[in-house]
């Protein structure tokens, strides 16, 4: 049984990816600084703001991996740096502009002039410092502590990027025979987690010691979760994953769901396809209760 491994192949995305990866660091900056700069509250609203900035880059270089078919995550993670570092320079750019216009009256600059002076911004960066642009609870934050703000900011950006970047194939399986990507079965197995073996000692790696373990529902907690990806083009190719799902409940009684991947994904061959769909139909030993937090059942 051989791990599932992205061949490394950059299909179209030598081209592409650059192209797409540039027009969404400069649509998601422009975005960003005029929200930043027309927001009616300012302040502490503003990290949600970089935050879904910062979102917003790590889903284009995912939408960009996939569309451009790219299989190798190093080149996805330089994708990533140069979203990065371009998405920080254009923001910079776009802010001072968009700030400039709405409260300076004589500035007539154009935006290419602003991005095309990196002294001219720099300057005004260091100026703004100076003074605070924005107040939370009538304090203007200036000097170390906005460059502290702004430094957060940054490293917001550019880290959900270049991880957005080197992350953007996770958990994604490609048929090279096909030359595309495959699609989520539907065939989930769920099975309950031993007492008396380390759960790490599992993986999809080894279905043999999976198919000793009782078939459960996925209320069970903790439980494994195998779960196939397949070539809907071909049908010949299916990979596995195993998961350890847990049920936390939080302090407020909501219940959340957390997993973590057991190994590798593995490519399965057509005997073991057919082991794993039967593991997948088999009914659970027994129904588990559903995961709540209500008290007032005891
Ligand atoms: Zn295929």
């Amino acid at each position: 049984m051989t791990v599932y491994k992205h061949s490394g192949s950059l299909g179209a995305s030598v081209i592409v990816a650059p192209a797409l990866a540039t027009v969404a660091a400069l649509l998601l900056s422009l975005a960003y600084a005029y929200i930043d700069v027309w927001s009616p509250i300012a302040g502490y609203i503003s990290i949600l703001f970089v935050a879904g900035f910062g979102f917003g880059l790590m889903v284009a270089l995912r939408f960009i991996a996939r569309l451009s078919k790219c299989r190798s995550p190093a080149f996805m993670g330089l994708m990533g740096t140069w979203t990065a570092l371009l998405s920080l320079y254009a923001s910079w750019g776009f802010f001072l502009y968009a700030l400039l216009a709405r409260y300076d009256d004589t500035f007539d600059a154009s935006m290419l002039d602003v991005l095309a002076s990196p002294g001219g911004m720099w300057a005004m960066i260091l100026q703004i410092n100076d003074t605070g642009w924005y107040s939370i609870k009538s304090l203007t934050p200036s000097g170390g502590v906005l460059w502290f703000f702004w430094g957060i900011e940054a490293l917001i950006i550019v880290g959900a990027a270049v991880a957005g970047g080197l992350m953007a194939i996770d958990g994604e399986v490609f048929c090279e025979r096909c030359m595309t990507w495959c699609d989520d079965s539907p065939l989930t197995t769920h099975l309950q987690v031993p007492d008396d073996s380390p759960a790490n000692s599992f993986s999809s790696g080894n279905i043999k010691a999976l198919e000793a373990l009782t078939v459960t529902d996925a209320q069970q907690n903790p439980h494994f979760r195998l779960s196939l990806k397949h070539c809907s083009a071909c049908d010949r190719f299916t990979t596995a994953q195993l998961a350890l799902v847990r049920f936390e409940t939080n302090d407020k009684g909501e219940v959340s769901q957390k997993s973590e991947d057991m190994g590798p994904a593995h490519v399965l061959s057509a005997d073991e396809v057919a082991r794993v769909k039967l593991l997948a139909s088999t009914p659970p030993a027994m129904e588990s209760l559903p995961v709540t937090s209500d008290a007032s059942v005891f």
